[in-house]
């Protein structure tokens, strides 16, 4: 079978949720035996969004091959269960720069290098890259931006000619859209829709599949209006509901039947969809038996896609332990020694996230010893891991004025330092300790209890690292080494002993929790989380029968 490539472009408006569709219909296809994988074609012009600031961008999301992806990789992974890579990320700028370095390595043969051809041909090259491995049915291609935007010209037109450089019927067009309802006129308004199928269609691209966001259902009439307006059948105008969960998506868009339209139209062959599991999932999200709060500690909390894969994470070891883990965001710069009771005094669990720069560092600080001194469950994240390597040798083994060098370069215990190969380096973009790493475990720590197994596999997405010159000082006052990249001899996870669950991690387990396999030290977090709020529970319910 030719594999079959599946074009998802989005109109009337962004943030309609492309890429939860794109991942929804993938997770449909997997549960029917089909071999998918998801590209995300970006049209803005950095290389990647690797340099680019969270408020912008959101979280930069990395891939075992150590690719500074979209956000939205994050998603193929947790639906599909799949790997990503390099390769699922494509953006104007890695295609310009690439087009520009051909031609000065000569091999446009003295041609004028323009846009079609030569920019559409190296995007095309990237889908078929894919879609040629050998390795996959499905490619779906989401084409980042809304139709009718400049920058999205050339991907929908290299999406246009790829339809006939595969065959027409290996490839799908699908379309999400917006219908909005009108509180003044009271009914719902199929116009965007129409105006934004005519712009796709005006590139060639016309949809074979409209899926359409909206706030109410949608009727039998308003669907036909849709279907005769935008060319497509009526059973092709599917219905995309406002959901509670992102992992709804999915069990909806079964209901609407897009995996079989799609399923028809390519003629793929496939089973019926086993999605027992997933809906298990669901319903554990939906009723959970219990609730418990965490503080995510970290700078960027205004903008939450700044940590994306946290939440979900979260989300995921809450459903394994049958809690709903509700997360109160905590903006470092505004908390110190003197307001962290009143502001985290009351949580089950602590969470330090990642992030470069110091400010809010002090902060963060703050909220490490608060957790250390007070036993609540602690999980530090990369910069998380650092602030409580720096707590400790600061309050526990007297380093007093200990710090990062990526802080302080002048301090008087660099706990935190640049690697050594990082220390020269010059140019910001992908030039960090990237992708994945082996990292293996030591003693019987919490750590290696959670991953019931000695070597594990990380992705890495920094310039520091805990000072080896300093980490026996460390030990002796009984910092806990345990994880080791045996390679390099770095130090990946710290533990703290006498502590119901304080661990710091120099990686990213976040990117590894998917549905299927939710991260062990996520889990083993929430687990902690609960038991300790179920103890607090109980003491203060002891408290209240105590006559006064
Ligand atoms: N700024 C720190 C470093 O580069 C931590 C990075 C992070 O949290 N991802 O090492």
């Amino acid at each position: 079978m030719s594999t079959k490539y599946i074009f998802v472009t989005g109109g009337v408006t962004s943030s309609l949720g492309k890429g939860i569709i794109c991942a929804s219909l993938g997770r449909l296809l997997v549960s029917r035996g089909l071999r998918v994988t998801i590209q995300k074609l970006d049209p803005y012009i950095n290389v990647d969004p690797g340099t680019m600031n969270p408020y912008e961008h959101g979280e930069v999301y990395v891939t075992d091959d150590g690719a500074e992806t979209d956000l939205d990789l994050g998603h193929y992974e947790r639906f599909l269960g799949i790997q990503t890579s390099q390769q699922n990320n494509v953006t104007t700028g890695r295609v310009y720069f690439d087009v520009i370095m051909k031609e000065r390595k000569g091999e446009y043969l003295g041609k004028t290098v323009q846009v079609i051809p030569h920019i559409t041909d190296e995007i095309k090259s990237h889908v078929l890259g894919l879609g040629q491995s050998g390795k996959y049915d499905v490619v779906i291609v989401e084409i980042g931006g809304t139709v009718g935007d400049i920058e999205s010209l050339p991907y929908i037109e290299a999406m246009r000619q790829l339809r006939y450089d595969v065959g027409r019927k290996n490839t799908l067009s699908i379309h999400l859209t917006l219908v909005p309802y009108l509180a003044a006129a009271g009914e719902l308004k199929t116009k965007p829709t129409q105006h934004s199928v005519k712009t796709i269609s005006e590139s060639g691209l016309s949809p074979d599949i409209l899926v359409c966001r909206s706030e109410y259902q949608l009727d039998t009439s308003i669907r036909r209006k849709i279907a005769q307006f935008c060319n497509v059948e009526i059973q092709d105008v599917i219905a995309s509901l406002d959901a509670k969960s992102i992992y709804e998506v999915p069990l909806l868009m079964l209901e609407e039947g897009l995996d079989s339209r799609v399923i028809e139209k390519l003629n793929l062959p496939a089973k019926n969809a086993d999605l027992e599991a997933w809906r298990q999932f669901v319903n554990k999200i939906k009723y959970p038996g219990s609730e418990t709060t965490i503080a995510l500690v970290g700078k960027y909390v205004e903008h939450h896609d700044a940590y994306k894969s946290i939440v979900e994470a979260l989300i995921h070891g809450g459903a394994m332990n049958d809690t709903k883990v509700h997360i109160r965001w905590i903006q470092s710069d505004y908390i110190n020694s003197e307001n962290i009771q009143k502001t985290i005094g009351d949580v089950s669990g602590v969470l330090v996230a990642p992030g470069f720069g110091d400010r809010g560092i002090e902060g963060k600080l703050s909220a490490v010893k608060f957790a250390r001194e007070n036993k609540i469950p602690f999980f530090g994240i990369c910069l998380g891991m650092q602030c409580a390597v720096i707590e400790f040798a600061r309050n526990c083994a007297g380093l007093e004025g200990a710090n990062s060098t990526e802080f302080d370069i002048t301090c008087t215990y660099p706990v935190i330092d640049y690697m050594p190969d990082q220390r020269m380096i010059q140019e910001k973009g992908g030039t960090m300790r990237l992708g994945k790493y082996e990292c293996k475990l030591t003693g019987s720590t919490k750590s290696r209890h959670a991953y019931g197994t000695e070597i594990i596999y990380e992705r890495h997405r920094h310039r520091f690292e805990l000072n080896n010159d300093l980490r026996q000082e460390l030990m002796d006052q009984g910092l806990v080494i345990a994880g080791i990249n045996p390679e390099r001899d770095l130090v990946e996870i710290i533990e703290l002993e006498n502590h119901p669950w304080f661990v710091g991690v120099q990686f990213h387990p976040e990117l590894k929790s998917t549905v299927a396999n939710p991260h062990p030290l996520f889990v083993d977090f929430v687990k902690s989380v609960k038991t300790f709020s179920d103890k607090k529970k109980k003491s203060g319910d002891i408290q209240q029968q105590q006559p006064v």
